[in-house]
């Protein structure tokens, strides 16, 4: 079984090309963060957001320390929720890939959380950046104070989503002692094509 972490990083590797512009809505300790400068590589661009400026030094000290150029990578010091405003405004439809990391920064201050508030918003926005074929990716914590109330308020968004224009998965444990966290993975589709009619066709013969 995959952690949820390399859950994503399994499908970012699918889906992020050499030359492309991602975003890492929740820099944390930078270890997502990294790993998509692997991704994107010299020539393209990783943009990264947190609101606490310790987690935002410890994300640029990580890609100091592993030798990334510092063209390879944007740190931004605001809410995701406002993404919009800091990125440059032809990424629209042009980003490979969105990844939230939720819940709090390991290590650090508890009781600065990602909220359902602004985390909605935010996801939003991301969609809206992704170009057709690419990947938002949300890890999701129910365990931690407000946790299950942003998990239920996520999937209840992620659920809603056209089928024409999306594909939503859920990648959960479902026999997990205690709350553990999940991934919602939505892939946009943008062909106009409702998903259901994708389905490979149920064969004739035996
Ligand atoms: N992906 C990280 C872990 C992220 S922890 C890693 O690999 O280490 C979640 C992070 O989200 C914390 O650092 C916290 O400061 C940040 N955060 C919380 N609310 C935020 C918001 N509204 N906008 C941007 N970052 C936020």
């Amino acid at each position: 079984m995959l952690s949820a972490t390399a859950f994503c990083h399994t499908l970012l590797r699918e889906c992020v090309r050499p030359g492309d512009a991602v975003v890492d809505a929740t820099a944390g300790n930078g270890h997502d963060t990294f790993f998509l400068t692997q991704l994107t590589g010299p020539d393209g661009k990783v943009f990264a957001f947190d609101i606490q400026p310790r987690a935002l030094g410890t994300t640029a000290l990580l890609l100091r320390t592993k030798g990334v150029p510092e063209s390879c990578y944007h740190l931004i010091g605001a809410n995701h929720a406002e993404m919009a405003a800091h990125l440059p405004p032809d990424l629209t439809g042009r980003c490979a890939a969105v990844i939230f990391n939720l819940g709090y920064l390991p290590g650090g201050d508890k009781s600065v959380i990602t909220r359902r508030e602004t985390t909605l918003p935010a996801v939003r926005t991301a969609l809206a950046l992704l170009r057709p074929g690419g990947l938002l990716l949300v890890v999701v914590y129910p365990g931690h104070p407000g946790g299950a109330e942003e998990a239920a308020a996520l999937r209840e968004w992620a659920a809603g989503l056209p089928s024409s224009s999306s594909r939503v998965t859920e990648y959960r444990n479902l026999n997990a002692a205690k709350p553990s966290p999940c991934v919602l993975a939505i892939g946009k589709t943008g062909s106009g094509v409702d998903q259901d009619q994708d389905a490979d066709p149920i064969p004739l013969e035996s």
